[in-house]
């Protein structure tokens, strides 16, 4: 993908991530069920898809995590961010990726 392609693709998820935030803070209860009921799906599909591709593989690393010559092992960020989010971020409302201090977005382990 080329970095045009990929800057195009990047925004247009930011915008449509936007665009959902902006609905959550402030549709009516009609338009939230609505948006709900076509976006969670949708949204629970990409996370699986994600998820699919980031399983462990018969040596218990991440295969699209991984490079030729370092391994990732699995769970792999990308599992770990789902339960973060999905999980234990699901109790409580966090601030925004973007809103919080630098030092909270650092991993929890250091990666090898
Ligand atoms: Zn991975």
């Amino acid at each position: 993908m080329d970095e045009i392609l990929g800057q195009v693709l990047r925004s247009a998820v930011r915008e449509r991530l936007d665009v959902l935030s902006e609905l959550a803070d402030r549709a009516d209860a009609s338009s939230l069920l609505s948006v709900a009921r076509s976006e969670l799906p949708r949204l629970t599909a990409g996370w699986r898809a994600l998820l699919t591709a980031h399983e462990a593989d018969e040596k218990g690393n991440c295969p699209e995590c991984s490079g030729r010559r370092r391994p990732t092992k699995a769970p792999c960020s990308v599992w770990e961010s789902a339960y973060e989010h999905l999980i234990a971020g699901a109790l409580a409302p966090r601030p925004a990726r973007h809103q919080r201090p630098a030092h909270a977005l650092q991993p929890a382990t250091p990666v090898p």
